[in-house]
């Protein structure tokens, strides 16, 4: 196997993936209408339910062909029965996504809107629940990658179960690194992609979530034709496959990624993706950076620094820095402050982060930014 460059990737994905499972993509030509090919997609299918420790005759999970954001499309869409609506706890930029899918569909909802550095208020969200008995979805993210703030879905979850609605989370930036338990959890749906916490490629994305509310979704308006988790459901009842031409080699790069998945172990995993976490902040408080999120609410995998009143930074020439010899940081996702951010997503540990630390320190001083960093107030 030839060795390829090894990028450490401090962007919120895609992220940095093992040579195995790059060249798992590498596999003889194959027609994913193959029985052979269909029996690999079975088991990829329990293995994401397994993840967040469902019960597969419960819960199941459907595949999509597309990024991340085509969950939230289909959730949005397919789950909201007619003459009714949907909540968004919206505290960030990904869940302000959920509205904006929402809004491109003409579905009533409610945009519940908290400052982006705050957790949600569970009375104002009360309140709105028995304010609006039509309110039959609920949508929150888990970790707002935008900034990295932790939302508290259990608690959230069992608000929502008491008003009798379904709650769909979008956990793409938590799912296979911080430990999840869907029912524990109090979630219906929740939602990732494989270029994330699976360390694979993107293409893949899937929701995993309760099928008697998949079933019961039948009659629900249908707002989209390749989006509709009850059709794609349905065909893979009836077929094993998806309805359209599947991510294949993403496919497969999966699977591998899955056998590493269980070979590390969740609890390993998590303790890998803090123990980065640690590292960067660590790295981020020695250099004087401020973050945006009060560490008892970081969800523990993308901090937010807050650029420093220097007339000397400038985020593109550190970025572009740190590129040139193998690193990559990230703008942040917050209109009303300039951030940046780490994420400690990846096959990365606590050395790499070392490394870069040298390397982004030589950054700043290649651009004459003081050390350490400062702030007018
Ligand atoms: C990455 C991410 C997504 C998906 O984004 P894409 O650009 O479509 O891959 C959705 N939600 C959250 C919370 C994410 O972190």
């Amino acid at each position: 196997m030839l060795s390829i460059k090894r990028n450490i990737l401090l962007n919120p994905g895609p992220s940095t993936t093992t040579d195995t499972v790059k060249y798992a993509q590498v596999v003889p030509d194959i027609c994913p209408r193959e029985k052979e090919f269909g029996s690999l997609m079975e088991g990829l299918r329990k293995d994401l339910v397994k993840i967040v420790h469902g019960d597969t005759q419960k819960y199941t999970s459907v595949l999509f062909c597309g990024s991340g954001t085509i969950n939230i499309d289909v959730c949005m869409n397919s789950l909201l029965p007619e003459g009714k609506k949907v909540m968004i706890i919206n505290n960030g930029a990904y869940s302000t996504r959920a509205v904006e899918v929402c809004q491109y569909y003409g579905l009533p909802h409610i945009d519940l809107r908290f400052p982006v550095d705050q957790i949600p208020d569970m009375t104002v969200i009360e309140e709105t629940l028995k304010n609006n008995p039509d309110i039959a979805l609920v949508h929150t993210t888990h970790n707002e990658t935008g900034t990295g703030i932790l939302n508290p879905i259990r608690k959230i979850g069992a608000l929502v179960h008491r008003y009798g609605a379904v709650f769909t989370v979008d956990t793409t930036s938590t799912y296979a690194m911080r430990p999840i338990h869907i029912e524990e959890d109090n979630i219906d749906f929740c939602m990732a992609s494989a270029q994330k916490g699976l360390m694979s490629f993107t293409g893949l994305s899937f929701v995993v979530g309760n099928r008697k509310i998949i079933e019961e979704s039948a009659d629900y308006p249908k707002r989209s034709y390749y989006c509709n988790l009850f059709l794609q459901y349905d065909y893979f009842q009836k077929t094993g496959e998806m309805h359209f031409t599947p991510p294949v080699q993403t496919i497969y790069a999966t699977l591998q990624a899955l056998k590493e998945y269980w070979h590390e172990g969740e609890q390993a995993k998590w303790a890998r993706h803090t123990r980065v976490f640690h590292a960067i902040n660590d790295g981020l408080d020695e250099l004087g950076f401020r973050q945006v999120i009060k560490p008892q609410w970081r969800a523990g995998l993308v901090s937010s620094a807050v650029y420093p009143d220097d007339p000397n930074w400038d985020f593109d020439k550190i970025h572009d820095y740190c590129y040139e010899r193998g690193f990559t940081i990230y703008p942040g996702k917050i209109s009303t402050t300039n951030t940046f951010r780490l994420c400690a997503l990846g096959a990365i540990d606590k050395a790499d982060i070392e490394e870069f630390f040298k390397v982004f320190k030589k950054a700043l001083q290649s651009v004459h930014v003081a050390i350490p960093v400062r702030y007018g107030d």
